[in-house]
């Protein structure tokens, strides 16, 4: 309804002809400046019905008018109510992309990933029986009642914590949200605990980074715990020690966990105090070093039997690629530095703006002037939990050395 109390028409948009093509290739992002034509202003999370070049219907999506990313695809093709219905059917299709993956030693995983899911500007993480929703546009808000009543009802979870990227906070006080609040369910003042692999992690789902842990980095913990055996183990960019607490079930010898953060390693003294009845956990011993990696590596002559290197996304913009990659490159090299004779390194990215064939490349050129002999052991993508089902959206990749 518009002031005076009448309806207002349905928000109708054209696009100029490239982002058409791009839309209907399933493409999920309408910029605001590839809207050529809009019946009148449209409001935060109103549905937008894109038409096109001969005024058919081609999608619909969230509407984000303070956002340069101003459309999200919904649904592409036939015309389609979008309702409670419609919203179960969609979220059935994630459950079950995601059926017989996780037994009860993972608890913790991620149950909606994004545009990848057909869920756009949208994530919800489960850590146990606390379910963490994280908005990445302010569209959401609008309805957020009716998603939170349908993740209680398809769930049945003992509380849903919500987190607000910072650019939507603003907007989000208007709806009387902030980030880290309980949305429904029980209150909550400190980290939860979850399982992944049958280890236990606390995760601090009200404050934490991402929603309080990379469980994106599920796969390639798992396949260094395989590694780690025997090993004196380096994990730089540690964050809550996640590689390291497996490294150690896994046999390592010793682990040092390398993070900038005092916080973050506070957590990983946490997470490894948590599985001290594990197998190996108890015989490895540990070390935490708080400082910036890539001057501790460039300081040290320490070696390492493994070494895992992790960094935050280091291009967080296009313009930011070129840095990005010397900045890899320099890391990668020192990393392999730290390598002792017979070791094996893991180093990942998670930076989007540095393509996967970029990274591998780069860093198999580091490992081809490093050593005489060097075997590639694998390269992963993404787990299945976080599909990517377009370029933009693929930003995980992780490769491993064995010199
Ligand atoms: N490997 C981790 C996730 C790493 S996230 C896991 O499996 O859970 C990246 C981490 O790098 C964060 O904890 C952040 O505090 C840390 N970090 C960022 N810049 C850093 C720097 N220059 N030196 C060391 N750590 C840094």
């Amino acid at each position: 309804m518009d002031a005076s109390g009448k309806r207002e028409p349905r928000l109708r948009l054209r696009l100029k002809s490239a982002a058409e093509t791009q839309i209907r290739r399933g493409h999920p992002w309408v910029f605001s400046e590839s809207i050529s034509r809009e019946n009148r202003a449209g409001k935060a999370g109103e549905l937008a019905i894109i038409y096109d070049r001969q005024d058919r219907f081609l999608a619909a999506g969230l509407y984000d008018p303070d956002s340069p990313l101003r459309v999200r695809i919904l649904h592409l093709g036939t015309p389609a109510t979008i309702d409670n219905t419609w919203w179960k059917e969609r979220l059935a299709a994630a459950r079950a992309r995601r059926r017989n993956l996780f037994d009860a030693q993972t608890t913790g995983y991620r149950c909606i990933h994004g545009e990848s899911d057909g869920w756009p500007g949208l994530v919800l993480d489960r850590y146990g029986s606390t379910f963490v929703l994280k908005l990445y546009t302010a569209a959401w808000l609008p309805r957020l009642p009716e998603m939170a009543a349908l993740f209680t009802e398809e769930f049945r979870p003992e509380r849903i914590v919500i987190r607000l990227s910072r650019n939507m906070q603003k907007s989000a006080e208007k709806f009387g949200l902030a980030d880290g609040q309980i949305l429904t369910g029980a209150e909550l003042c400190e980290p939860v605990v979850f399982l992944e692999s049958g280890l236990r992690f606390q995760a601090d789902v009200l404050r934490g980074q991402k929603t309080g842990f990379f469980l994106d980095q599920r796969e390639n913990r798992r396949k260094v715990e395989r590694l780690a055996a025997g090993r004196t183990v380096l994990n730089a960019f540690s964050f809550s020690g996640g590689f390291s607490v497996y490294a150690a079930r896994g046999g390592a010898e010793s682990v040092l966990d390398l993070d900038i953060s005092a916080h973050a390693l506070e957590s990983a003294r946490v997470n490894f105090h948590l599985n001290a009845d594990m197998p190996g956990v108890a015989k490895c011993s540990q070390e935490r070093v708080q400082a910036d990696a890539f001057e501790w590596l460039a300081a040290t002559d320490r070696e390492f039997g493994l070494v895992v290197l992790d960094p935050p996304a280091l291009a967080r913009k296009q313009s930011e690629r070129p840095a990005a990659m010397r900045a890899y490159r320099k890391l990668i090299a020192a990393g392999m530095a730290r390598v002792e004779r017979k070791g094996i390194l893991v180093a990942a990215s998670c930076s989007a703006h540095v393509g996967e064939s970029e990274f591998f490349d780069l860093a198999r050129e580091g490992a081809r002037k490093s050593r005489k002999t060097v075997k590639e052991l694998f390269s992963t993508g993404h787990p299945i939990d976080h599909p990517a089902s377009f370029a933009e959206a693929n930003y995980l990749k992780c490769i491993c050395f064995g010199f």
